[in-house]
């Protein structure tokens, strides 16, 4: 099983989780926030082979990283994987929307450019005009949105898409993530823990919790853990081929 979406870089013992990530065989898709974070955190992928590191720069940090998009641009050919990158429409983050629009569109250009990008996409309380960029950059074959909260509405359009869904334990706490995981396709639907953000009894995630989401899409799929495990694995084939 992965976790498709993890911060291994921000938990305070970044090498220990990921040494009982590779004794577990638990894989981890480990998102940056910061493209200068890129040397120091793919550096707790070797030698562990179930680790492998995106390259991201995070809406929430556009604003004061945009000069960093050289260096995104610098390491993009060092990795296959791509995020924490998106649009985040929340009203703190407003001012820095143009600054938000401008590095979104250029990581896009340059995924798009470059070809076989697996992307992690952060799209809160901007699906429409994440969905927009998708629709002007079909060189992003396997965008995921992780976390989705948009409207039933763009749900559908996002299905339309073809876009792969990392759902986790926060998404299976919500009704209308709920409602989402029922109707995404099963064959688009990864896990995922957003570690150290999200919590459990006070205690951050770790990349293993993938476990307990996948006991909750499950039940919600109304199918053993054995027949959805089958699933997951599938799908993470599909898209890692
Ligand atoms: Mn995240």
């Amino acid at each position: 099983m992965i976790d498709f979406h993890c911060h291994l870089d921000l938990y305070p013992d970044p090498f220990a989780v990921a040494d009982e990530a590779q004794a577990r065989s638990v894989g981890v898709l480990s998102v940056t926030t910061t493209p200068s974070a890129w040397p120091g955190t793919s550096r707790i992928a070797q030698g562990r082979p179930v680790i492998r590191t995106a390259l991201g720069l995070h809406p929430q940090l556009a604003r004061e990283r945009i000069r960093e998009l050289s260096l995104f641009d610098r390491y993009l050919p060092e990795t296959r994987f791509v995020g924490e990158v998106g649009l985040d429409g929340s009203p703190g983050l407003r001012s820095s929307w143009n600054q938000q629009v401008e590095v979104f569109e250029h990581v896009l250009a340059s995924c798009s450019a470059a070809g076989d990008k697996i992307v992690s996409i952060h799209s809160r309380r901007a699906a429409t005009a994440v969905l927009d960029r998708l629709d002007q950059h079909l060189g992003i074959q396997r965008p995921v949105l992780h976390w989705f909260s948009g409207t039933a509405a763009e749900l559908a359009r996002a299905m339309a898409r073809d876009c792969w869904f990392s759902v986790g334990p926060s998404m299976l706490a919500s009704a209308k993530g709920r409602a989402h995981i029922r109707d995404i396709p099963r064959s688009r639907v990864l896990l995922e823990t957003d570690g150290p953000f999200t919590q459990r009894l006070g205690a951050p995630l770790q990349p293993w919790d993938v476990y307990s989401a996948l006991g909750g899409v499950a039940q919600l799929w109304e199918m053993s853990e054995r027949e959805a495990t089958t699933i997951f694995q599938n799908n993470e084939r599909l898209l890692l081929a």
